[in-house]
């Protein structure tokens, strides 16, 4: 039974434990539920070493062997996904349905990853020679995860990461550590020992990993701030990096849209998990003509969604996932009222320690209001009129990130044409959200560095060799 209250590290497929912990939060209670190891630089040493003994053998496995594990792995989540979608929302937060899918998502992903192969570009071949890239791995990658997903980043960086050959630290977020440490757990019983290793850790372990001369690259996703630490500390031994960074993303509504349909399709994917999502929307731009109508149906979603315990039936939208956020946010909220801006508000929120805060709407702020600029990251979301469509891409534009964007029309053609011209790394039409293993997911500007998935992203886990074969 690996669903207990007992929460180990992994290293070198042993269970491992540490002289301290942290304290894991249900944010629908805000009381402790669980305590985490804490690994100090000794154990990330051990760990590191781990993986590095463990790099040449998985490195020489032909790839249909490692694709072998990583399709067990996948099976064993999926076996395991109860347990761990119930544990999910303790940690996260999220309702327990939603929880779930997130596991089995993150089996379906890995399943996907696994099945990919690494090409071998033939770059010439010429009547002297034949030149080839060939596209090996890396060595011992860290992989660093957020707490709004915990679970699916985990296997968004552990896949290709060890279907190319590399061998993985894998370090959650102090507040979200423990769906990562139960897949260590799960691990054990079916990769070689060394391969996938799990930390958990209090605020100086994510530096001390960034830091450490063992690791070959580090996959990070994270705030914009932190990523610009990842990469200074990166700099010192020239690590391979990517990062997923922040998003302020913006959804343009265009005249000829319906209201109702576009307004059902943004409330279900803008307040998804509370909205603590770096590709939801976080501007929404309406046409003046439907704005109203755009509005009002939102609103009326908002003060229909049923906020709480994301344990309890019914419940459509669980707290925000840690005090620190719930303050931020809940500041950001205070800020626009006392400022004047008229806050729409959803259905009233349970009272006691949880970090509920109510869906709530800003109908239309100036551009420069910070509920506008800044990434809320929880269940703000400003709705701003605009009439003319160059003025909506300026300020669609006008941001230092560029994660992803939405255009909404009857029209097609027309929204393509305006996604033509926004700087952002995916941009979907008349949907919001999508994300696949086979497609690149990149951030422009402060947004990120970097790919992940699709062929692109798989790569980033090799370094390229161009070998020159005389005919
Ligand atoms: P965060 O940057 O505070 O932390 C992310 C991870 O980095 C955590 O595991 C943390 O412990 C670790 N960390 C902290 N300092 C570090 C350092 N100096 N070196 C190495 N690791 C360090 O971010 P968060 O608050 O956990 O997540 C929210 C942010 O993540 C939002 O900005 C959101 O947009 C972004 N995000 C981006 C994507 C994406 O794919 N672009 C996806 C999800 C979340």
């Amino acid at each position: 039974m690996i669903f207990d209250d007992k929460y180990s590290l992994t290293i070198s497929g042993e269970a491992v434990e540490a002289q301290s912990s942290v304290d894991v939060i249900n944010p629908a209670t805000g009381k402790v539920f669980a305590r985490a190891p804490a690994a100090n630089a000794d154990i990330l040493d051990r760990a590191v070493a781990a993986a590095r003994s463990a790099f040449s053998d998985w490195r020489a496995l032909p790839i249909e062997e490692r694709r072998r594990y990583l399709l067990q792995l996948a099976d064993e989540i999926d076996r395991n996904a109860a347990g761990m979608g119930a544990l999910f929302t303790r940690e996260q937060g999220r309702p327990l349905a939603q929880a779930t899918r997130e596991i089995a998502t993150g089996a379906r992903w890995l399943r996907e990853v696994a099945t990919q192969n690494v090409p071998i570009d033939v770059v010439e071949d010429s009547a002297a020679r034949r030149v080839e890239v060939h596209y090996v791995s890396l060595g011992v990658v860290a992989a660093i995860v957020p707490w709004n997903f915990p679970f699916l980043l985990s296997i968004w960086k552990i896949a290709p990461a060890l279907l190319t050959g590399n061998t993985v630290v894998l370090k959650p977020s102090p507040y979200t550590p423990l769906c990562a440490l139960k897949l260590g757990e799960l691990a054990r019983g079916i990769l070689p020992p060394g391969v996938l290793n799990v930390l958990s850790g209090d605020d100086t372990l994510g530096p001390l990993m960034s830091s450490h001369p063992g690791f070959a690259k580090i996959t990070f996703t994270g705030s914009t701030a932190t990523g610009k630490r990842v990469m200074a500390a990166a700099a010192k031994d020239l690590k391979r990096i990517t990062l997923e960074l922040g998003g302020n993303d913006a959804a343009i509504v265009l005249a000829d849209a319906d209201p109702g349909t576009v307004a059902e399709a943004m409330f279900a994917s803008a307040f998804f998990n509370t909205a603590q999502v770096c590709i939801a929307t976080k501007r929404l731009y309406v046409h003046a003509d439907i704005y109203d109508a755009v509005r009002d149906r939102l609103h009326a979603l908002a003060r229909a969604a049923v906020v709480g315990d994301g344990s309890l039936e019914g419940v459509t939208h669980g707290p925000v996932q840690n005090l620190a956020q719930y303050r931020r946010v809940n500041t950001m909220i205070a800020d626009a009222e006392a400022s004047g801006l008229t806050l729409l508000r959803g259905s009233s929120v349970p009272e006691g320690a949880g970090y509920f805060i109510p869906l709530t709407l800003v109908d239309n702020p100036p551009d420069d209001a910070a509920v506008v600029r800044e990434e809320a990251f929880g269940p703000i979301l400003p709705l701003l009129r605009f009439r003319d469509l160059e003025d909506v891409i300026a300020r669609t534009n006008d941001s230092e990130y560029g994660l992803a964007a939405s255009v909404w029309s009857r029209d097609v053609a027309s929204a393509l044409a305006v996604a033509q011209r926004l700087d952002t790394g995916s941009i979907w039409i008349n949907q919001n959200r999508q994300v696949a293993a086979h497609v690149p997911f990149a951030g422009f500007k402060q947004s990120g560095f970097g790919v992940e998935n699709g062929r692109e992203g798989l790569l980033e886990f090799t370094q390229r060799k161009a070998i020159y074969i005389p005919k």
